[in-house]
């Protein structure tokens, strides 16, 4: 099977090496040099439009947004110029399901399928090929995604119609943002109390509050310091104010997750579009004139 990749930014370009290993892949990326140094290292060919990366069994998407993709389909160099009636786009942006809707909705006229499989589980998941992927497709349609998403991932599960995958994903980053807030502002106050940011984690990580933040991101990142910048706040605020506009939409009071969505937009304007998501911590910790490390 002949696949294209398109987007092989910080969570992409891992899951692209899968997918060379497996077999034919053609890559595109809108800074160049990006698709044409992955070419080389993984055995794959560089392309200078999406036109050429649509002209394949498969197409995957991994870019910042679903307005990025909608931006990509038209022109003579577009998406929509390259991809043969049968074939199929997988949308892996953590996206907004409106705009997938949308953009299933101009693939179908052209008899293109399409599904919304955003990924979790980081760019360590990623290059360890074991990302969470939750798909919104027709059943056929997951059917045949199936097998290729599987290329990097540990579990595929088809969680609704078109657009369900994004819902799902946007929510579960809502816990997420919501986690990293919480810890921030709890550890802090904790230290300022007397309690050490390690101590205050063990027992938590022993009891009711434990959470992947605690357990895992805040112990082997704020705490030691060493804080890769594997996922952009900008992507995570984008991700809140998805799920704060679905529960808008649903006719669901949310008044957590707006509020989560205001301060990471807050942060993200203070700290800029290349911050890390975990560097709201370190707004607490600047607030506060503590420091959890160490
Ligand atoms: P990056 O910022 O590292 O990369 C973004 C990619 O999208 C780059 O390839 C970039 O191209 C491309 N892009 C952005 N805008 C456009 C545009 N208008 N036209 C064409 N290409 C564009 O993001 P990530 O790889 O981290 O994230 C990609 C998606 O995956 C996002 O939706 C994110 O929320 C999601 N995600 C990320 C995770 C992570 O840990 N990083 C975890 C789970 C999901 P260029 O190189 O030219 O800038």
């Amino acid at each position: 099977m002949h696949v294209g990749f398109l987007g092989l930014g910080a969570i992409g370009a891992p899951m692209a090496a899968h997918l060379a290993r497996r077999g034919r892949l053609t890559v595109w990326n809108r800074t160049a040099s990006r698709a044409t140094e992955f070419a080389a290292r993984h055995g794959a060919e560089a392309v200078a439009t999406p036109r050429e990366a649509a002209a394949a069994d498969v197409v995957i998407t991994c870019l910042s947004t679903s307005a990025d993709v909608a931006s990509l389909l038209d022109g003579p160099d577009g998406l929509l110029a390259g991809l043969r009636p049968g074939a199929l786009l997988l949308d892996c942006t953590s996206g907004d399901p409106a705009t997938s809707r949308r953009i299933a909705a101009r693939l179908a006229e052209g008899r293109i399928a399409f599904a919304d499989a955003p990924v979790s589980g980081g760019t360590n998941g990623a290059e360890a090929g074991t990302l969470t992927v939750m798909v919104g497709a027709e059943p056929a349609v997951f059917e045949r995604a199936r097998p290729v998403l599987e290329a990097f991932s540990r579990r595929v599960e088809h969680v609704g119609p078109i657009g369900a995958g994004d819902a799902l994903k946007a929510v579960n980053n809502a816990f997420l943002a919501l986690n990293i807030l919480a810890l921030g502002e709890g550890l802090v106050a904790l230290a300022k109390v007397g309690v050490a940011p390690r101590v205050a984690l063990d027992v938590i990580n022993a009891s009711s509050g434990r959470s992947f933040v605690s357990e895992v991101l805040v112990p082997e990142r704020v705490l030691t310091g060493s804080w890769p910048r594997a996922f952009r706040l900008a992507l995570l605020d984008k991700d809140v104010a998805i799920a704060a506009g679905l529960l808008a939409q649903a006719g669901v009071a949310g008044p957590l997750v707006e509020r989560v969505s205001s301060l990471l937009g807050q942060a993200r304007a203070t700290l800029g579009e290349a911050a890390d998501y975990l560097d709201p911590i370190r707004l607490s910790e600047q607030r506060a004139g503590v420091e959890l490390r160490g």
